[in-house]
């Protein structure tokens, strides 16, 4: 299977110039979105992972069923403002603006093994931010796994170092 068949391309979208990767004919298509799952889950296996993190909103999609599948916890990383209890946060930089990025300060326990999952990297500063939050909480982050990379934007520069599988490179 070609998972690439899955993955649609919206040009101009979410502005003029840009070409959105859209993941929901993956996620809607079972053996698809299984084959994807079970690809990120063996790379899992390999790292020996306590507990997965994802970024809203797709890493959700992406990590939560790699999680029930390895029988670890999903840890959730939030915009602030989403989470309920008491959390740290960090800022990051957008093309135009900031953004700010929130976990629970309780979630991940000193020295527990954390894969990030998410559905895109693009420029890594949604990764960067949530690895910076993990290991503000003691967690190692000791990998990194995407569906799609957009290899001209150069996210894995911001993240050298750190192990990282991307299923489709565009
Ligand atoms: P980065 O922080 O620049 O690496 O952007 C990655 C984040 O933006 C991910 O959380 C993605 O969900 C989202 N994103 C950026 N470009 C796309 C795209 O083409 N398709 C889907 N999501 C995207």
């Amino acid at each position: 299977m070609n998972l690439k068949d899955y993955i649609a391309r919206v040009d101009n979208y979410p502005e003029e110039g840009i070409v959105f990767r859209d993941i929901t004919p993956l996620m809607a298509n079972g053996e698809a979105f299984a084959e994807a799952t079970n690809q990120i889950v063996d790379y899992a296996k390999e790292l020996e992972v306590d507990v997965v993190v994802g970024p809203e909103a797709r890493g959700f999609i992406v990590g939560c069923p790699v999680a029930y599948e390895l029988n670890i916890g999903f840890i959730p990383v939030r915009k602030k403002g989403k989470l309920p209890r008491e959390v740290i946060e960090i800022d990051y930089s957008l093309e135009y603006g900031t953004n700010t990025l929130t976990i629970h300060a309780d979630s991940i326990k000193p020295g527990q093994r954390v894969l990030i999952i998410d559905d895109l990297l693009a420029t890594g500063g949604t990764v960067k931010a949530s690895i910076d939050l993990v290991e503000k909480l003691g967690g190692i982050v000791v990998g990194c796994a995407f569906l799609i990379e957009l290899t001209d934007l150069n996210g894995r520069e911001k993240i050298k170092g750190y192990n990282i599988k991307a299923l489709m490179d565009y």
